[in-house]
């Protein structure tokens, strides 16, 4: 079979090695023979003995060697092969006066076999060994490791992560804390005959944790781990991706109990009819059965138990989710604020932290940021540390490595013109002033207007007062007239416009959009689903499930929202026009202004007054 070939080109590649050994020792042997000695007929044995040119004779089985005197003229060993029944032989030795000798130790056929083949032989296997090894190592797990060793590779018998590690995930714990009994105990799940699930699909969004929760579930079972990513199952030859798997089912049913992880299952696990172009793609396709075959085909009292991380679930084979296969999917969400202090607690273990630091401020103020982000936030702060020569972290590290995180490095030598520094400035202070007076919006933590590398000239931070699970409308669409007051106050101050809104519209136009299509916020279309969000995981894009006229009246329903938020941030602005004024000169002033001295000058304005009173 086709797939067979290239799944055992190793062992064909050691087979051609070692045929080509055999023959180059026979070759060496017969040429090595003949130049030693020499092959004659019976009968110019005979004549030579009737001549008395010879000395002695070694006479075994099958061959007669015939050693010449040293003035017969002739230089080696003459050997005559066959089988030898002459009676006369015998006389005819004596009368030419010819020994007859025993043959000398290494005509002994044994070693004779051992010194001219067997170790030969055995030398260059070893060093072919060696060189394939060297090979093998060189290309990693390139050409010569095909098929076989591969997933011995990922094999790590103690992972070392325990359920300690991973933190702000409670229920993903709890569920997986049953298989991890399961491997414990078997006999007692056994004994009542209940069946532990085969498999469990870790789901969640990029970086919350889901290959360091299968790490931790292998680490608490102290069972051995076998890890592959599914990438690593698609190869470039048709019928590799289902060999490996083979491979490492084999392996892990040997080594049972333990874990095999595939990770990124999405890349293999594809729903097959959506195939890509041409109508699927084949490796992928078999990749896929062979990995259905085995799970159906091991009994789950071996104690395998397997593991797979997706941020796709939506895009996987339905036959992977059915009982028995994948039946049980526990959910890696985004942390929640608690989950994101511990996270962080959790990864601040290794570093030094100053008394004044407050872990639970920084959690606060990454509301959506998942365990990968944390731990670099961390470290980010730890770096900062160093560079102003500290040896702690203190609380102001932890918050310029927050805003590191979201919106890039402080970016000094990007110097803006004065005109372009007052336009910003009255941008930000258009955002927060609108947020501070506005009922429904989030309190402002920072305004600046010092660079960040990736993109931003300046921002306004808001942080909710505490995690909101659930947002109503009247705070959607004071979100959206916070995003539309940055270009606002470019008006109301200057009567002009810059380019400097382009995020802001990005985002208020998506929100005004998900407030019809997704969340039925509108009179217009009702409780109507719009759109449906496909990847929830990713990026979360919704796809539109509408009639091209609706998509049309959707586009005109958003625009009126977008237009009442303009105009509401307008008006707020142009009423107070001089205390914007009065905090951009501010800003300028300071560049960075914190919530707190903010607000100070927002709560003596008449504008804060009505509010309150309101
Ligand atoms: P995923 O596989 O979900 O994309 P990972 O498990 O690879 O995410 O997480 C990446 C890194 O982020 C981990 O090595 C760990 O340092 C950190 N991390 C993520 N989630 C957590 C968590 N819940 N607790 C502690 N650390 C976490
Ligand atoms: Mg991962
Ligand atoms: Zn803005």
């Amino acid at each position: 079979m086709f797939n067979k070939n290239f799944g055992d080109k190793k062992i064909k590649l050691a087979a051609f090695y070692s045929l080509g050994v055999i023959v180059v020792v026979l070759i060496l042997n017969y040429l090595i023979l003949s130049m030693r000695t020499e092959q004659i007929t019976y009968n110019k044995f005979l004549d030579l003995l009737s001549q008395k040119k010879i000395s002695e004779v070694q006479v075994t089985q099958d061959k007669i060697t015939i050693i010449p005197k040293d003035n017969s003229g002739i230089g080696k060993k003459i050997l005559y092969t066959g089988r030898i029944d002459d009676l006369d032989l015998k006389n005819e030795l004596k009368a030419s006066g010819a020994d007859i000798t025993a043959p000398s130790g290494n005509d002994d056929p044994l070693i004779n076999l051992l010194l001219s083949y067997v170790i030969p032989i055995a030398l260059l296997l070893v060093i072919g060994r060696f060189l394939f090894g060297r090979i093998d190592k060189k290309l990693g797990s390139g050409v010569m490791s095909f098929g076989k060793n591969n997933a011995k590779l990922y094999a790590e018998s103690e992972t070392g992560v325990t359920f300690e590690d991973v933190a702000g995930q409670d229920e993903a714990k709890e569920s997986l804390i049953e298989i991890v009994d399961f491997l414990h105990n078997q006999d007692k799940y056994i004994k009542i005959g209940a069946k532990l699930p085969k498999g469990a699909l870790l789901v969640g969004p990029p970086g919350t944790g889901k290959t360091l929760l299968a790490k931790a579930v292998a680490g608490e079972a102290k069972v051995p781990f076998f890890s592959m990513s599914g990438s690593n199952f698609v190869e470039m030859f048709v019928g590799m991706g289902a060999s490996r798997v083979r491979d490492l089912f084999q392996q892990a049913q040997e080594k049972a109990p333990c874990i095999v992880f595939i990770d990124e299952i999405d890349a293999i696990g594809k729903s097959r009819d959506t195939g890509g172009i041409g109508g699927g793609n084949d490796e992928r396709e078999q990749t896929l059965n062979q990995l259905l075959s085995e799970m159906d085909g091991f009994d789950s009292s071996l104690g395998v138990v397997i593991l797979a991380a997706t941020n796709r679930p939506e895009v996987l084979d339905k036959a992977l989710l059915r009982p028995g296969r994948f039946d049980r999917r526990v959910i890696v969400d985004r942390p929640d604020l608690k989950g994101r202090e511990s996270i962080l607690k959790v990864h601040s273990k290794g570093v030094k932290l100053a008394s004044d630091v407050k872990l639970e401020e920084i959690a606060k103020a990454t509301s959506g940021a998942v365990g990968a982000d944390l731990a670099n936030m961390i470290n980010e702060a730890a770096l900062l540390a160093v560079k102003s020569g500290r040896d702690e972290i203190i609380q102001a590290d932890l918050e310029e490595a927050v805003e590191v995180v979201i919106a890039g490095k402080e970016k000094k030598d990007r110097i803006l013109s004065d005109k372009e520094k007052r336009s910003v400035a009255f941008h930000e202070v258009g955002h927060a002033l609108t947020a501070a007076l506005l009922k429904h919006s989030d309190p402002v933590h920072k305004i600046t207007i010092v660079p960040r590398t990736m993109g931003a000239l300046g921002y306004t931070m808001q942080l909710p007062e505490e995690e909101k699970y659930l947002v109503t409308k009247e705070e959607m669409m004071d979100e959206i007239t916070v995003l539309l007051a940055g270009r606002s106050a470019e008006e109301v101050q200057f009567n002009s416009v810059s380019t400097g809104a382009s995020n802001d519209i990005e985002r208020a136009t998506k929100t005004a959009r998900n407030m019809i299509t997704i969340y039925g916020m509108t009179e217009k279309f009702d409780m109507m689903a719009l759109e449906s969000v496909e990847n929830r995981y990713l990026d979360g894009r919704p796809v539109q499930n509408c009639s091209a006229e609706t998509a049309t009246l959707i586009d005109s329903e958003a625009l009126s929202i977008i237009k009442t938020a303009h105009e509401k941030a307008k008006k707020i602005l142009s009423d107070n026009k001089e205390l914007l004024r009065k905090v951009a000169e501010i800003l300028i002033e300071k560049e960075t202004l914190m919530g707190d001295e903010f607000m100070e000058i927002v709560k003596e304005s008449s504008a804060w007054k009505e509010k309150t009173e309101a």
